[in-house]
Formats: structure tokens, C-alpha cells, sequence
């Protein structure tokens, strides 16, 4: 099988994990994913996007587009586009143009997710243990630390926070600034990336991987719920979650779980 074609069967695999119902990661068409092909590979610049108008827990091969890395990044320097341009620029970026299937909305910041923050698959859903949080008042500060050491190794030292914003390339551009800036803070992109009133991004080297950081995400929201039964948050010290971050048992456990 070519890598191409590889790269689309995993991702297909993992989005129909994602869209499991029992999972409450997202329902109807919410949600999107994405895969970078291999660069020595058949599809090297390019990577593989859901398409409009498909649900993840049903999705197969004919979901997803091939789209052109390089245009689709560069989009988020242009100036402001309006939708119809930035649909018939994404469709201008497609692999095959014989292909009917619209990239979705989200496709810029997929691209700068592969790009920029080094992922080589992207899960974005909607969880509702994520979003109780995401469309809380005090979101900030709920998610200001970290609550135990198996965050801390399927999550990393901290979420990136990005401030509601309008989908499509507003969005994108907020994203990708929230990358740059937790590169600065902490030496190396996020792994999750919360959107206040919107979702969750988790950003993998594996399908395995964006699967364990959507799961652990999750977990980590319905426990921080339940610690306002009982006070508020305890968050670990700074250099508790430095330790397990950085501790080589710890490195170990990221490398079992086939995250490191
Ligand atoms: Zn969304």
C-alpha cells in the first residue's frame, strides 16, 4: 500500500475511535481530523483532511481530501478572506480537483497543527466534559494548573488556552499564535489546545497518541469538575509537574504508551 494510502487507513481508524458514541467526544457532523503524509512518501507536502458534511463515528476513505500543504499554510498570511474565497482557495489546494468533497472549515488549522506544532495527526472535538469547562466563567482559572502526574504524561506541562474566536482563518491564526507562544513559555508546542465555547485539540505523533490525549483530557476535565464538590483544584507545585515532566520513569511510561 502507498504511503498515501497508509497514512488515510490510520486516519480513518482513529476518527471512528473518536466518534464512538459511548465515548460523548462529539455527535452528528461535530469534530474534525487530520494526517500528514510522509515527506519521503507518495504524498510527501500534502496531508489528509475530513471533508464537510461526513460525522466521525461513520466516516470511511471517501470522508477525508487530499489537500497541498504549502498553499493551505500560506493562506494564514494573507489578509482577511471572506468564506467564498477561502472555499475556492481551499478547493484550489485540493490533490485530486475531480474529488467533490469540500475540505473542512477547519482545514487551515490543520494545516498549521501539521506544520507548525509539530503533529503529525490532529483530533479536534467537542467533548462535553471538555466543553463544561471550555463555556465556564472560570475556565482560566480552573485550567491555571495541573491536577495529577498522568496529565502531566499523556497531556504535557500545560494546555494551550486560545479566547473564543470565529471559526475558519481567524481561528486558525488564533491557534497557531498559541502555539508560538507555548513554544516560548515551555520550549515545545502543546499537545492540547483548549477553545474557549468550542473544543478540544490534540495534537499527535500517532493516532495512538491523539486517542490517549482526547481520553486523559476528558478525565482530567470531570475530575476538575468534581473538585469544586470539595474546595476547588489542589494544583501540584510547579516543581511537582517539572519532575514529572521531565523524570526519565516518566519518559519510559510516554515511550509504553507509544507517545514519546
Ligand atoms: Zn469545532
Amino acid at each position: 500500500m502507498s504511503n498515501a494510502q497508509s497514512v488515510l487507513e490510520a486516519l480513518v481508524a482513529m476518527s471512528r475511535a473518536l466518534g464512538r458514541p459511548e465515548r460523548d467526544l462529539v455527535i452528528l457532523g461535530e469534530g474534525n481530523t487530520s494526517a500528514l503524509c510522509d515527506e519521503a512518501g507518495d504524498g510527501a507536502g500534502t496531508f489528509w483532511v475530513k471533508g464537510s458534511g461526513t460525522q466521525l463515528g461513520t466516516i470511511d476513505a471517501s470522508g477525508f481530501v487530499q489537500v497541498r500543504l504549502a498553499p493551505v499554510c500560506a493562506l494564514a498570511e494573507k489578509g482577511e478572506l471572506s468564506d467564498a474565497a477561502l472555499k475556492a482557495a481551499l478547493q484550489e489546494a485540493k490533490v485530486d480537483p475531480a474529488n467533490a468533497r469540500q475540505p473542512s472549515v477547519e482545514t487551515v488549522l490543520h494545516a498549521l497543527a501539521l506544520a507548525e506544532a509539530g503533529a503529525r495527526f490532529v483530533g479536534h472535538t467537542h467533548p462535553v466534559a471538555v466543553n463544561a469547562l471550555t463555556c465556564s466563567q472560570g475556565a482560566e482559572r480552573a485550567l491555571a494548573g495541573r491536577l495529577f502526574p498522568d496529565e502531566i504524561v499523556v497531556c504535557g506541562p500545560a494546555p494551550a488556552f486560545v479566547p473564543y474566536t470565529d471559526p475558519g482563518l481567524p481561528l486558525a491564526r488564533a491557534v497557531r499564535d498559541a502555539f508560538r507562544r507555548h513554544a516560548d513559555t515551555f520550549g515545545a508546542p502543546p499537545k492540547v489546545i483548549m477553545m474557549q465555547n468550542h473544543g478540544l485539540i490534540a495534537l499527535g505523533d500517532s493516532p495512538k497518541e491523539v486517542d490517549n490525549i482526547s481520553a486523559m483530557c476528558v478525565k482530567t476535565c470531570r475530575i476538575l469538575a468534581g473538585t469544586y464538590a470539595f474546595g476547588g483544584p489542589l494544583f501540584m507545585t510547579e516543581e511537582a509537574v517539572d519532575r514529572i515532566h521531565t523524570r526519565p520513569d516518566e519518559a519510559y511510561r510516554r515511550k509504553q504508551l507509544g507517545i514519546a
